[in-house]
């Protein structure tokens, strides 16, 4: 699994809305790659920071989208193989 697809993932990921198959790949992933172990553990903690609060929610699909193009864009500027 390439980092792009890895971090595509972390939504449906942290909703539990992926087949096992999928999980699996993404847990395998994060076991070998600390980039996305960084930005996932950013990501997930962004989330539950953002669904305490009734006005945070209502932002925060245009918050998460921000940043996850944000650490996507870094990381291929890092790393062009992704
Ligand atoms: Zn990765």
């Amino acid at each position: 699994m390439k980092c792009s697809q890895c971090i595509e993932l972390f939504d449906d990921y942290i909703d539990g809305l992926l087949t096992r198959d999928t999980i699996e790949k993404i847990q395998a992933h994060l076991k070998e790659c600390s980039h996305c172990r960084v930005i996932f553990r950013t990501y997930s903690l962004t989330i539950r920071l953002s669904r305490r609060g009734e006005t945070f929610r209502t932002l925060s699909a245009e918050r998460l989208r921000s940043l996850k193009e944000t650490i996507t864009s870094k990381l291929r500027m890092q790393n062009k193989d992704i």
